[in-house]
């Protein structure tokens, strides 16, 4: 039999080595160890790393690549940054936004990024940015699974037409619910707004994305409702709360009561670490606040987290380069998380866990699954976060799509060797 493409001698993140992946009709046909066919393709692996996609479920594409325009974030908080939105907003054209949408994509699809849960703003009454990833998500479909969700930045009721605006916008096909309770005027109105957020979702049958006490205030508790109502509506599994980061500031008791209310709910919880790790303790003096929400905490009471890349050189960020494992790196850090486990776990919360928090379909390294993988220069997961490996190959539906060169760097040192490949430096006995 003839295969399309025959992956020899990889590693897999979950530590089998030596397999074959053979792939046909753009599927995941065998992984095992020296399968014999004929292939339109044969890439050697060396014994490096093939994983499933990057996937990136939480993300703002409308805002993308717009660093500068009109101003830079001064303070670098996040009112500022949404009122620094704000301005751009009404300078917005629609071929602007498809055009900065579709680069980042290309940065994406460079870096393995191959799925994106991107929020859209809604609080225009033109809708323009919803238009335009509404057509970016049909350009970049046969290369890219963009999901997108319906967010009143502005706030559901602090903006006059949001609410109305958030209809059009599901009308109009976006896929998610989204919401920001901690930015309403009131604690209740938010917790008003959460109710409601989640009976759309329950209505219309759609998943429900909440930006979630993106807050230092200790007291911001919207993800308490937000476990209720999805218990309420039977919507477990299907609502995610993101950032989470009062959470940091929370009281221990109240988080020992608020953990298992989660667990029981079903619901999901994204970090953002590049952001959250620069937005959050802009008020504080010293010691200053991390502001990222309680990780290991959630992960020990079953709770399943992922991490986001948020922003990429936006009013929010002026960093971020479509890298999910920067993503990942910078959470070990800022957690901080450095067992063995916990860093494995990391490389799981920039693919696996996205993936099954956005229901894509056909995703992982298995038979029958879409032929959609990376092969990075690393040995295995924490290697691969360790250097932030390079993709040297990315491949959709059985297609190769992006190529990037080994790092591999040239030494004129006298007596030492000539080549350096970073990929090669992990002590023995870390394993
Ligand atoms: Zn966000």
């Amino acid at each position: 039999m003839a295969f399309d493409l025959i992956v020899k001698n990889a590693t897999l993140p979950d530590g089998r080595t030596g397999q074959d992946i053979a792939v046909a009709a753009g599927k995941i046909v065998a992984i095992e160890p020296g399968i014999a066919a004929e292939a339109g393709r044969v890439i050697d692996a060396a014994a490096q790393l093939v994983a499933p996609p990057f996937v990136d479920c939480h993300f703002h594409m409308d805002a993308t690549l717009s660093l500068g325009m009109p101003r830079m974030n001064q303070s670098g908080t996040l009112l500022e940054g949404i009122a620094l939105w704000g301005e751009l907003k009404p300078l917005l054209t629609h071929e602007a936004v498809i055009e900065r949408a579709l680069r980042y994509c290309d940065l994406a699809v460079s870096q393995g990024l191959l799925a994106v849960r991107s929020h859209v703003d809604i609080c225009d009454d033109r809708l323009l940015a919803v238009e335009a990833l509404i057509e970016v998500r049909e350009k970049v479909k046969p290369y890219l699974d963009l999901q997108l969700v319906a967010f009143p930045q502005d706030g559901y009721y602090r903006f006059p037409t949001s609410v109305k605006n958030l209809e059009r916008a599901l009308d109009m096909g976006v896929d998610v619910v989204g919401g920001i309770p901690h930015f309403e005027r009131t604690m209740a109105d938010g917790a008003a707004s959460v109710r409601a957020l989640c009976e759309i979702g329950a209505e219309r049958g759609l998943m429900v994305d909440l930006h979630c006490d993106e807050s230092d205030d200790p007291l911001s508790r919207h993800i308490e409702t937000l476990a209720a109502e999805t218990q309420r509506l039977g919507l477990a599994g299907r609502v995610t709360g993101s950032h989470l980061t009062s959470m940091h500031s929370m009281d221990n008791y109240y988080v020992s009561k608020l953990l298992p209310l989660m667990k029981e709910a079903g619901v999901f919880a994204i970090a953002n670490p590049l952001i959250n790790i620069t937005l959050q303790g802009r008020h504080d003096t010293y010691p200053r606040r991390r502001g990222l929400t309680r990780i290991p905490e959630m992960r020990a009471m079953g709770i399943p987290v992922a991490l986001g890349q948020d922003c990429c050189m936006d009013p929010w960020y002026g960093l971020g380069s479509g890298d999910m494992l920067e993503v990942a790196h910078m959470g070990v850090h800022a957690v901080p998380m450095t067992s063995r486990e916990a860093i494995r776990w990391a490389f799981e919360a920039v693919t696996t866990i996205p993936a099954q928090l956005m229901g894509l379909e056909g995703y992982g390294l298995a038979v029958g699954k879409n032929a959609d993988f990376v092969l990075l220069q690393a040995a295995d997961t924490i290697e691969a976060i360790r250097m932030r490996a390079a993709r040297l190959a990315v491949i959709r539906r059985g297609k190769v799509i992006a190529e990037t060169a080994p790092r591999v760097a040239q030494l004129a040192l006298e007596g030492r060797p000539a080549l350096v490949d970073p990929s090669h430096y992990a002590p023995r006995a870390a394993n």
